[in-house]
């Protein structure tokens, strides 16, 4: 990707910039041109995943500019996210194992995941553009997300849960949803064939650049396919004399956060703010202390680049009165003297968040009681609420 493409991979962490990506969006030319690297994509995951806005935000934005199909592409998309996240309500921690045996068993591929992927040292042209877009950005087309997760699994032999943890933690938008269970519906696992692409699809698709004539990729489906079923993987490139990839960290770098303070919300009512809810804060009430709060548990578990930590951080240092870092017993003894404590219900921090009043974000469609085995199956019951409502679509 070139320079100017990279600009526009700016993230600002505020909720002025999520709107006016909002603003921007034109849904002709996103159905047009949805799957090309330099397409009129909208960019609105960060904001999506850290909750700067919500699905339905988006929708709105764009109806406002006249009436879409129900099934146009963009809306398509939005619901693909729910879907992800029903999946997960419903599955719990289940999607982090393959939800069903893939092209080969879990045991024929590595769990190391090879310097050369890391460092963008591969020689596949496409693969070594996507890692430096992804690391200098901390933002991946959706097309390059696939492209990667397929060499990675079925090229390479790397489980896909080694790949799809190292890119959640690298993406300014990872979300544990839609991350590993799209890499399980690449490696074939949470889908029923794997998804695979050679040089020819990738020189449709992107920018010079990328196109990767001659590589092992370059080749037909007949023969990808081959090589997906067979065990051996197919050779790495030569790490040359470029900087190590920067490690993920399970705590934000630098000064900001401190350990949870009693004495700063003691008789006051709390309002906790998270990761996952960085959008406009509710009016405050008489005396209210804001907190954004890091749990020690979830980041040691899902470390992240230092990028995501300042994109996060610079926000809640916007919102927020103090910020903490600590262990979810260390939050809950200070929030011990607040006399009332407030926070957005979400999973990422449901098995470790304090007591509190939990308050639901709004979802986009009405979703189904049970889990829903596809998408089109969720999409079908879900959906339909959507019309309903008389959202403007027709
Ligand atoms: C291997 C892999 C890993 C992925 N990891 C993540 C992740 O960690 N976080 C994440 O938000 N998305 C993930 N996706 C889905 C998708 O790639 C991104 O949501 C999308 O590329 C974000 O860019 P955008 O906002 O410009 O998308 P747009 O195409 O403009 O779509 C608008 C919004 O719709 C939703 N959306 C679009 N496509 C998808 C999709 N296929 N699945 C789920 N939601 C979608 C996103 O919220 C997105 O922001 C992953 C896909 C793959 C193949």
């Amino acid at each position: 990707m070139n320079g100017q493409l990279f600009d526009s991979l700016e993230f600002e962490p505020t909720v002025a910039a999520a709107r006016a990506r909002i603003a921007a969006i034109r849904p002709a030319a996103y159905a047009r041109s949805r799957n090309h690297l330099e397409g009129a994509v909208t960019r609105l995951s960060p904001y999506l995943t850290h909750g700067f806005v919500t699905l339905r935000d988006v929708l709105a934005g764009v109806l406002l500019h006249g009436p879409l199909p129900i099934q146009h592409k963009l809306v398509y998309e939005l619901g693909w996210r729910e879907y992800f996240q029903h999946v997960w309500q419903h599955e719990g921690d289940a999607i982090f194992e393959s939800l069903h045996e893939g092209v080969l068993p879990d045991a024929a591929y590595s769990r190391e995941l090879p310097d050369d992927i890391r460092q963008g040292q591969t020689g596949v042209p496409v693969i070594d553009q996507a890692v430096r877009t992804l690391v200098g950005t901390g933002y991946l087309h959706n097309h390059a997300r696939m492209w990667l997760a397929s060499y990675v699994v079925h090229l390479r032999k790397v489980h896909w849960r080694s790949g799809a943890d190292w890119l959640y933690g690298h993406l300014l938008d990872g979300d544990l949803a839609s991350n590993h269970l799209s890499w399980q519906w690449v490696a074939g696992t949470g889908s029923h064939k794997p998804y695979l692409f050679n040089a020819d699809n990738v020189a449709r698709y992107a920018p010079s650049a990328w196109h990767s004539p001659g590589t092992a990729i370059d080749t037909d489906y007949g023969a990808l396919d081959h090589l997906a079923r067979s065990p051996r993987a197919v050779p790495g490139g030569r790490l040359g004399a470029r900087e190590p990839a920067p490690p993920l960290l399970p705590a934000p770098p630098g000064a900001g956060f401190t350990a949870p303070d009693a004495a700063a919300v003691q008789g006051r009512p709390v309002r906790l703010i998270h990761a996952w809810n960085l959008g406009e804060p509710l009016a405050r009430a008489p005396g209210e202390c804001r907190i954004g709060v890091a749990l020690r548990e979830f980041h040691s578990r899902w470390p992240w680049s230092e990028r995501r930590w300042q994109f996060v951080s610079e926000r809640l240092r916007a919102v927020c009165d103090g910020m903490w870092l600590g262990t979810a017993a260390e939050v809950q003894a200070a929030l011990g003297g607040a006399t009332v404590v407030h926070r957005q219900a979400d999973r990422h921090m449901e098995a470790w968040t304090p007591q509190a009043d939990p308050v639901q974000a709004p979802t986009l469609l009405d979703w189904p009681p049970g889990r829903c085995a596809s998408f089109s199956q969720f999409w079908n019951r879900a959906a339909k609420g959507l019309s309903e409502a008389g959202e403007l679509l027709r």
